[in-house]
């Protein structure tokens, strides 16, 4: 069930969600007492992703897709204020998901690349 980031993460209110979600579905699937069929349960949400991956705010699904966090608007690859520190990943271009994952570490890659073909080997970056 998509949620906000951030939100307060009890477990009285999963339990409220859980019991809505059931009832959504007996009501269109037609199914009777669907949770008497349920003979596995676990619960995983905002706290867990915190816990688990480190994710900001429990973030599962990277940025939304509001105006300001769109294209060029996304936060960048580049640290403003530290050179050569760089990025990847779903939280930035060009955004969620696994191919756009993927393709940010190839862009990472290639900029990397960059950088230490334009200083000498031996030296740091
Ligand atoms: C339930 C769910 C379903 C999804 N379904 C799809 C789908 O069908 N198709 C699709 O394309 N995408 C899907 N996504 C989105 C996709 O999984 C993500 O966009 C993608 O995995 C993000 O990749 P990432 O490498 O940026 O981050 P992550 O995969 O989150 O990797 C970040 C890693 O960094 C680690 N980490 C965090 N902090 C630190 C730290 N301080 N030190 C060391 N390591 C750290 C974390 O533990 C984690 O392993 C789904 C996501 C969820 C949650």
């Amino acid at each position: 069930m998509p949620l906000a980031p951030g939100i307060v993460d009890a477990e009285d209110t999963r339990e409220v969600y859980f019991a809505e979600m059931i009832s959504r579905l007996e009501k269109h699937t037609g199914v009777e007492n669907l949770l008497s069929h349920v003979d596995y349960k676990r619960s995983y949400c905002v706290s867990n992703f915190v816990q688990d991956y480190n994710a900001y705010k429990g973030n599962a699904y990277g940025l939304a897709n509001t105006l300001k966090q769109t294209a060029v608007l996304k936060p960048s690859i580049k640290n403003k204020n530290i050179e050569n520190l760089l990025y990847t990943g779903q939280l930035t271009v060009p955004g969620p998901g696994v191919p756009p994952s993927i393709i940010s570490g190839k862009i990472v890659a290639n900029e990397l690349k960059n950088i230490k073909t334009k200083n000498p080997i031996n030296k740091p970056l």
